[in-house]
């Protein structure tokens, strides 16, 4: 019965399709250039060459050294790295025990910090955010410490979009000489992640979001800072001793291509998302009343639509988007079943009759005018089916 109707995915910000360009580029790595870049032989030299070649592309779009990029196997473990590898650290090299993170980053590092907490006894503060879910530098000013290990603070939020001041953070946690880590997992795909503007020592990104393969993934650390990282993986010298294992040399070819296709096409994605998600949300906001737009209204990624529908289940929605042929999300992708308002929601000050009636509606390359639509047109009748089913 499904199968007849047509499927539209408004999901991009839980994953993105292959770019048909980024396959190609990382087919010849799975049988004929198939070498271990840790060998000597020619197969070894091969791989090794093409693993540089990754590093240097994905160094020239962060503007950084190729020594400074460590190939990780996904958003989540680049983020467990700079968190859990520098809060170690620095507890050895300097005293320090205390993480200052803001209450809306992605599980990848908020349990990790809570991890930290329970197992290492690290004092995690959570920094406050404004009802847009963005850190205000001034609050990192206020509450950074010498003992402060680093400051986290996502670039953009997964869940609703908003983009904080990481340049502005960066610049306080300079002058006060704390290294910043940034999650840019999410923002990697449409923002610019040139470091040295950005003023960050570590920035995790994740090549599934940006149109690369899913389960690789990159950590940016600062040269001074990173010789302050405990592995997390250890074993064989690779990744400069700071990540073991024999390098994915496909999908690493796959992130880089990804990456440098996002760099270089950047202002063409955003010209073409934007208006459409601007459509959507406006009509969106005009024909459901009890509707709230989530996250910052400007600030926010080009292809993010984020709502709250007062007594809605937002579950019970999703579903029947589902049956409907449109895949949506109420958060981040791994909350199905939970019945407990989501962190971030809740951080940014909404009750639970609000904050369960979340929808996530994120757009991508292979989203029409068409679609966007479509999907106007069918969800104010779920959301007030969504409503009266619930009361
Ligand atoms: C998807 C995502 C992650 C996790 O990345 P994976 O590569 O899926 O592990 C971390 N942070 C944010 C903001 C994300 O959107």
């Amino acid at each position: 019965m499904n199968q007849t109707i047509t499927k539209i995915y408004l999901d991009y910000a839980a994953t993105t399709p292959l770019d048909s360009r980024v396959l190609q580029a990382m087919l010849p790595f799975f049988q004929e250039n198939f070498g271990n870049p840790s060998s000597i032989h020619w197969y070894g030299q091969q791989a090794e060459a093409a693993l540089e070649d990754a590093r240097e592309s994905v160094a020239r779009v962060l503007n950084c050294q190729p020594s400074e990029i460590i190939f990780t196997a996904s958003g989540s473990e680049s983020n467990n790295l700079a968190l859990r590898g520098t809060a170690l650290a620095a507890r050895i090299s300097r005293q320090a025990n205390h993480l200052l993170i803001s209450p809306v980053e992605h599980h990848a590092v908020s349990r990790t910090a809570r991890q930290l907490a329970e197992l290492e006894k690290i004092e995690v503060e959570l920094l406050p955010v404004d009802r847009f879910g963005c850190v205000d530098p001034q609050q990192v000013a206020r509450r950074i410490r010498p003992t402060t290990a680093l400051v986290s603070v996502v670039y953009a939020n997964n869940e609703i979009g908003s983009i904080n001041p990481i340049k502005e953070i960066g610049a306080i946690c300079r002058q006060h000489g704390i290294p910043l880590q940034t999650d840019a997992v999410q923002a990697a795909a449409y923002l610019p992640v040139n470091v040295e503007t950005l003023n960050v020592d570590f920035l995790s990104i994740g090549a599934h979001k940006f149109y690369g393969p899913k389960g690789v993934g990159v950590l940016y650390a600062r040269k001074l800072a990173s010789r302050l990282l405990i592995p997390s993986i250890t074993g064989g010298g690779q990744e400069f001793g700071l990540r073991a294992g024999t390098q994915n040399i496909p999908y690493i070819i796959g992130l880089a291509t990804a990456l440098t296709l996002a760099e270089n096409e950047r202002e063409q994605r955003v010209e073409y998302l934007k208006p459409l998600r601007d459509g959507l949300v406006e009509e969106i906001l005009g024909k459901i009343p009890e509707t709230i737009l989530t996250g910052h209204p400007d600030h926010r990624l080009p292809n993010h639509a984020s709502f709250v529908f007062h007594n809605v289940d937002g579950n019970a929605l999703l579903m029947s988007l589902d049956m409907a042929g449109f895949a949506c999300s109420s958060g981040s992708a791994c909350k199905t079943g939970n019945p407990e308002p989501s962190e971030v929601l809740t951080a940014i000050g909404l009750s639970r009759d609000w904050a369960l009636g979340s929808l996530r509606v994120t757009l991508g390359l292979g989203t029409t005018a068409e679609q966007v639509e479509k999907f106007i047109s069918i969800l104010p009748v779920l959301v007030e089916k969504a409503r009266r089913t619930r009361s």
